[in-house]
């Protein structure tokens, strides 16, 4: 089976060395090759602000801890995405205020955003669901007229673009993750991208349970409880030598993608996803809509390529219930979407029969 997604790691002849001499030198815990590491992020992501954290999840956390949210706050997201990012906002204490999606594209709409901001809304979650980016042009002007802030999820977007630029700078968070199956790995870990300067040493001190490292222990003050969330020198070394390939890793999604985009328009029964102005997707999973979709998966399958709507929304969750209401552009939407593989692992003749076979019908 051709699967949706799978870990690309780099040669053992590269890694396996220096996992052996991080290991053995001594020094494990938080040093020279995490901040190495962190070092890479910033200039791929081309920011200078760029915290490395132990997943997703915690920089989505410590995101909103920055923002000072939790009991009796309003936090904006949307159902179509992976449990962390509403896991985390729950953790908060806040309330989670679903937004409805662009039947079009599975992404927030900003108009229903907009319908669903009170005073008590502290951030409005963005997420570049499957590596498709939101549509930032709209969601900039609505945080700028609202002072609302925006933190985009961008764990499915690695290497995604907004007006040309790799996204990671544009709202005051943006957070990745390199858990096993996004586009790049360090077995786990994430990091959160940060817009202005005057955040990084408050969430640099909460990712180390509040104490500064810049001061000797014996002189700290913890003045805001902190959390566990920085990384080791392993998970450093492997980001470091994943960094080395990421570019060309990310590009072969890319390639893919667009690939299906022109190969698949005007196939019967396959609505294509348009995407936003001045927005360039990563294409983490390739995104799209069928008519008969119970049918076009079997086909697939038959033909040993997975196709599935792999996530499952999150406001149908029990601890989400409070949240409940009608998003009838969801309905629509998570009834059609289906992923079909686009990742490293799909090389040109895959690819080409992964077309021929969806062109055959279902
Ligand atoms: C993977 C993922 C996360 C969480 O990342 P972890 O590194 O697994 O904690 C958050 N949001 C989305 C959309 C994800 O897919």
């Amino acid at each position: 089976m051709i699967p949706l997604v799978k870990p690309y790691i780099a040669p053992a002849s590269e890694l396996m060395p220096e996992i052996e001499r991080v290991l053995y030198s001594g020094y494990i815990a938080e040093g020279e090759a995490a901040w190495e590491f962190e070092d890479g992020l910033k200039q791929f992501l081309d920011n200078e602000n760029v915290l490395a954290v132990q997943s997703g999840t915690a920089a989505l956390h410590l995101a909103l801890l920055q923002l000072g949210i939790g009991f009796g706050d309003e936090v904006i997201s949307t159902p179509m995405t992976s449990e962390p990012t509403n896991t985390t906002i729950a953790i908060t204490g806040a309330k989670i205020i679903w937004a409805d999606v662009d039947p079009n594209t599975g992404l927030l709409d900003p108009n229903s955003v907009r319908d669903k901001i009170t005073e008590r809304t502290k951030a409005i979650m963005l997420v570049h669901y499957a590596g498709m980016v939101c549509n930032m042009d709209a969601f900039n002007k609505l945080s700028e007229e609202t002072g609302v802030p925006i933190i985009e999820d961008a764990a499915h977007a690695l290497g995604a673009k907004y007006k040309n630029k790799v996204i990671g700078s544009n709202s005051r968070f943006t957070c990745f993750s390199f858990q096993a199956i996004k586009h790049m790995t360090t077995v786990d870990g994430g990091a959160i991208a940060i817009r202005d300067e005057e955040d990084v040493a408050p969430i640099r001190k909460l990712r180390w349970f509040g104490l500064d490292k810049k001061v000797s222990r014996l002189e700290n003050d913890i003045t805001r409880a902190g959390y566990k969330y920085g990384i080791n020198n392993l998970t450093g070394i492997i980001g470091s030598i994943q960094l080395k390939h990421v570019r060309e890793v990310v590009d072969k999604y890319i390639a893919n993608g667009k690939y299906y985009d022109k190969t698949l328009l005007n196939v019967p029964g396959i609505t294509l996803v348009p995407y936003y102005k001045n927005t360039e997707p990563s294409y983490w999973l390739y995104t799209m809509k069928v008519d008969g979709r119970n049918d076009f998966c079997r086909l697939m399958e038959e033909n040993g390529i997975t196709a599935s709507p792999l996530h499952h929304r999150s406001d149908t969750h029990s601890v989400f219930s409070e949240s409940k209401c009608e998003l009838p552009n969801m309905e629509s939407w998570y009834n059609s979407f289906v992923h079909i593989p686009c990742g490293w692992w799909v090389d040109d003749e895959t690819r080409e029969k992964i077309v021929e076979t969806i062109k055959k019908g279902w």
